[in-house]
């Protein structure tokens, strides 16, 4: 699932709307500041980023992008990033320092803005998840087989998330989980239910989270 490049959304429904609020309601439990609609098992060119309660960002109001496409990008800075879906991995990643994006918001309507700094850092994370990209992607060979054992632990599932973590295997627990967490089953039951499990510690759901700044 998270491999897959995501489909637009083609149109506005209750459905769309119960998922944002489902996902802006996971993110916020697991204290990330991005998550992306296949991270939680709707492979949906869909994300919602809250950056407000980072240090400076307080004024930076809550997104939610669908079919997001990054127009341009300018500059380029090193940033520690994280991933809900890849816990206690956390690397340095080179990307554009900022980014001109358009999508469309919550009420359906075209925005084009600019961005810069943590915002546009986890815009193109996020944007990335939409295309099946992780930010180890970006990682060296080298670096990547440092992360080796944990990498091909998250594969086996023996890290614990704290959220849906794909690819995932359907169960009964995972549902009830999401349900404990007020976050509804999401429809479409036909579609592969994400695993979940517990969180460990509060270093490990970092995540997408404020990256370190050096
Ligand atoms: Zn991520």
């Amino acid at each position: 699932m998270l491999r897959k490049e995501t489909s637009p959304i083609t149109e506005d429904t209750e459905e769309l709307q119960k998922l944002i609020a489902a996902m802006q309601k996971t993110m916020h439990h697991a204290e990330g500041i991005g998550l992306a609609a296949n991270q939680v098992g709707r492979s949906l060119a869909l994300t919602v980023i809250d950056i407000s309660g980072t240090k400076d960002n307080g004024d930076v109001l809550p997104l939610v992008l669908i079919n997001p496409v990054i127009i341009g990008t300018h500059g380029e800075s090193v940033f520690e990033e994280g991933c809900l879906s890849l816990p206690e991995i956390r690397e340095d990643v080179i990307r554009p320092e900022s980014i001109g994006i358009k999508f469309l918001n919550e009420d359906f309507k075209e925005v084009e803005m600019e961005a810069d700094k943590l915002l546009a850092r986890v815009m193109q994370h996020e944007v990335d998840h939409l295309h099946g990209k992780y930010f180890i992607d970006y990682l060296s060979p080298l670096k990547l087989s440092f992360l080796k054992g944990k990498l091909n632990k998250l594969r086996k599932g023996e890290v614990e998330t704290d959220y849906p973590l794909a690819p995932p295997t359907a169960s009964a627990a995972a549902t009830s989980s999401l349900v404990e967490r007020g976050l509804h089953p999401l429809q479409e039951t036909s579609a592969p239910a994400a695993a979940r499990v517990s969180i460990r510690t509060a270093v490990s759901l970092v995540t997408c989270k404020q990256p370190a700044m050096r």
